[in-house]
């Protein structure tokens, strides 16, 4: 599974993975599954009319959360540490297993190899073992690693700091020294996967928190947590740096909002939901069609998003999306919509 051509030619991969029916799904009398997979990187769609999509990789429920690690996180840990901003996305449905997909089941907490743990705990494992990995290696150039992490969430394009939840609507800055980054955002020091873990769950916690005061679903907001790699080390008297983001993004269910009759903070959330998925999918639309040569205008800037991952996708930065899908014919109309969704990014 370890494929070192994983992200050969370009720097967007789209792996499609189906859940496993759930039992509900199974038990509804008439209902079969509206996909077939054809290959490691063909579905198709069994509605009418059939279609066909190809995918960098597609994974049926018999790919475990080890083998999509494998796939898609360790290439974009590799490609932190050589210096390059690394971006995983999940999207897809409310229900489709995004959340399995990043997080999986970290009840354990910082339980080490729970079979069902997702993305998330595995490359900050996989992360800091490599660190150990390369400060022996280089010793003699004494480098040295530091990792902060952040963890937020935007809603209704607003954004919410989950590890200190006193702290909402930031404003994403730019300037010269720091780039783009969320003004007074929490960052915090962390020295081992154990650490991260930590942070994780006092975010997700927060996150539950804030969206009961609120009364919303948390399946109406994005989840984007990053961490920040900086290495530091001498050679020939020299002293270099290098400084890579990974971002993690757990991104808003992707089914149609139902704008229809709603009003005010209903329909204003609607909108936007929408408006940064559909950025997102042009973002992504447009550093296709720049790497195939086309130059674009990139509307980073129309959501808080994009505006906020703007440094962490296009230019050398990996951009990994996978998109969630429930293999049942109850859910035909929206995993097409995904699929679709999944192909745009994947072509013009
Ligand atoms: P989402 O975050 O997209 O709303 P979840 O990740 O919460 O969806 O998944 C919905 C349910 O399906 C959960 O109970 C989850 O454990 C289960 N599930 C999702 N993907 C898988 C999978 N690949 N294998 C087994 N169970 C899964
Ligand atoms: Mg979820």
């Amino acid at each position: 599974n370890e494929d070192p051509s994983f992200w050969k030619d370009h720097n967007v991969q789209v792996i499609i993975r189906i859940r496993p029916l759930s039992s509900s799904e199974i038990s509804l009398q008439g209902h079969g599954k509206c996909v077939r997979q054809e290959s490691s990187q063909t579905i198709t769609w069994t509605g009418h009319p059939e279609s066909r999509f190809t995918f960098d990789m597609v994974a049926d429920e018999n790919v475990t959360q080890e083998m999509l690690f494998k796939a898609a996180g360790v290439p974009m840990v590799e490609n932190c540490m050589g210096g390059y901003n690394s971006c995983v996305f999940a999207y897809g449905q409310t229900g489709s297993g995004k959340t399995h997909t990043m997080l999986g089941d970290i009840e354990g907490g910082t339980r080490r190899h729970s079979v069902n743990c997702g993305m998330t705990p595995r490359v900050f494992e996989y992360l800091f073992s490599r660190i150990q990995k390369e400060r022996e290696a280089r010793r003699e150039e004494n480098i040295k690693f530091t990792c902060r992490c952040s963890f937020l969430e935007i809603y209704n394009e607003q954004i919410l700091d989950l590890l200190n939840p006193s702290s909402v609507n930031l404003q994403i800055r730019e300037d010269i020294k720091k780039g783009i980054h969320v003004e007074d955002l929490t960052e915090i020091e962390v020295t081992s996967a154990r650490d991260v873990m930590q942070q994780l769950l006092q975010g997700a916690a927060n996150r539950k928190v804030a969206a009961t005061n609120m009364n919303r679903a948390s399946s109406r907001s994005h989840s984007v947590f990053t961490c920040v790699i900086e290495s530091k080390w001498e050679s020939q008297g020299v002293t270099h740096h290098r400084f890579a983001r990974f971002n993690l993004v757990d991104l808003a269910g992707s089914e149609r909002q139902k704008s229809s009759g709603a009003e005010g903070e209903r329909l204003k959330e609607a909108t936007n939901i929408n408006k940064s998925l559909s950025t997102l999918g042009l973002v992504i639309m447009n550093l296709v069609s720049i790497s195939n040569g086309k130059s674009h205008h990139v509307p980073y800037r129309d959501s808080k998003l994009t505006f906020l991952l703007q440094d962490s996708l296009g230019g050398n930065a990996k951009t990994c999306i996978i998109a969630n899908i429930s293999p049942s014919s109850c859910c035909s109309l929206e995993t097409l919509s995904t699929l679709k969704f999944a192909q745009r990014a994947k072509y013009i």
